[in-house]
C-alpha cells in the first residue's frame, strides 16, 4: 500500500498527472528511511534532513514533523516485513509547464515501503568492487534531488563492469559514491571527506562518525586527495539501504591486501549493535535515534 496526496491505495491504482513537475522537471526532493523492526531509524535526522531539500529547492514543507510521525507509522503498519525501507517523494505538484514555479499550487507527496534486505553474507566476507569516474553532477549535491539524471549515469559505470559502486572525484579530491558515501583507511585512520555542497549528508555516515568517536576508533574528518584512494588500506561504503560494506577491488585492483579488513569488521560490528539498541529503544543519549 502506498500513500499518494493523503489516501492510501495499492500501487497499481496510483497515478500522477503528466503535468506534475516531477514527470516535467525532475522538480522535487526524496528521502530514503530504513524501518528496523517497524520503528524508523534515525527519523529525526531524516525529517532535518529532508527540511534542507525542501530549503534547497525553495518548497514549502507540506508537513509538521510531528504529521510526518504519524504518516510514516501509517505506512509501515500498511506494508510486510519487520525490515522496510521508506520511500518518500515531495513534488512541486502539478502546473502548466513553464520554469518558473507555479503560483498556489499543492505539492505531490508519494511515500511507499519495501522489504529492507540485508546485504548478503557474500558480499560482507569478500567486499563488492567499485570503479572510479570524475564526479559531473551539479554543485548543490547536499539537495536530496529526484532529478539523478548524473548519478544514474555514473551508477551505470560500475554496473557496465558488473561493479558495486562508482565512487566520484571532484578536482582531484574524493566526494561520494553515486549512491552512497565513502571512507577510506589508511595508516590506522579512518578518514572522512568534509560535507559541504559537493556531497550528501549521509544519515549512516554520522551514524559511523558517532560510533567511532564513542569506541575510541582513530578518525579524522578531512579531504581525501585521489591519490589516497589508490593507496588506501581499505574503503569503506555507507547508505542506509546497504548499511556498511567494504569495498575490496578498485578499478580492479585490490585495495589493501584485497579482504575485509579491521576497521570494516570493528565498524560493521558496532553497527549491528547499534542497531540492536534502536529496535529495543534504549538509544544512549548521544546516540539518539
Ligand atoms: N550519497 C548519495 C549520493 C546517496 O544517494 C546516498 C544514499 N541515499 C548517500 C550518499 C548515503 O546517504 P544515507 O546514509 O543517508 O543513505
Amino acid at each position: 500500500m502506498i500513500y499518494l496526496n493523503g489516501k492510501f491505495m495499492p500501487i497499481e491504482e496510483a497515478f500522477i498527472p503528466v503535468l506534475d513537475r516531477g514527470f516535467i522537471f525532475g522538480d522535487g526532493v526524496y528521502e530514503v528511511i530504513p524501518v528496523y523492526s517497524r520503528k524508523p531509524f534515525r527519523l529525526t535526522e531524516h525529517l532535518m534532513r529532508l527540511q534542507h531539500s525542501l530549503d534547497g529547492i525553495r518548497l514549502k514543507n507540506p508537513f509538521s514533523n510531528e504529521e510526518w510521525r504519524n504518516i510514516l507509522e501509517q505506512v509501515i503498519t500498511n506494508n510486510d516485513g519487520e525490515d522496510q525501507y521508506i520511500y518518500l517523494h515531495i513534488t512541486r505538484g502539478v502546473a502548466k509547464r513553464d520554469h518558473a514555479f507555479p503560483a498556489n499550487v499543492p505539492p505531490t507527496v508519494f511515500i511507499m515501503s519495501n522489504p529492507l534486505l540485508q546485504p548478503s553474507e557474500e558480499l560482507l566476507k569478500n567486499g563488492a568492487s567499485a570503479v572510479t569516474a570524475n564526479d559531473n553532477r551539479w554543485v548543490r549535491c547536499d539537495v536530496k534531488a529526484i532529478s539523478l539524471l548524473p548519478n544514474i549515469l555514473l551508477r551505470q559505470l560500475a554496473v557496465d563492469v558488473q561493479a558495486l559502486e562508482t565512487i566520484l572525484i571532484r578536482n582531484g579530491f574524493l566526494t561520494e559514491g553515486s549512491a552512497s558515501n565513502i571512507f577510506i583507511v589508511k595508516n590506522k585512520m579512518l578518514l572522512a571527506p568534509p560535507k559541504s555542497n559537493l556531497m550528501l549528508p549521509g544519515i549512516t555516515y554520522d551514524v559511523v562518525l558517532e560510533l567511532a568517536a564513542a569506541n575510541q576508533i582513530p578518525h579524522e574528518i578531512r579531504e581525501i586527495y585521489e591519490t589516497e584512494i589508490r593507496i588506501a588500506d581499505e574503503i569503506l561504503l555507507t547508505s542506509s539501504t546497504k548499511e556498511i560494506m567494504p569495498i575490496t577491488l578498485l578499478d580492479n585492483k585490490p585495495v589493501g591486501d584485497g579482504k575485509p579488513g579491521e576497521f570494516f569488521r570493528q565498524l560493521h560490528a558496532l553497527y549491528q549493535e547499534y542497531k540492536t539498541t534502536h529496535m529495543r529503544g534504549h538509544t544512549t543519549a548521544r546516540l539518539t535515534s
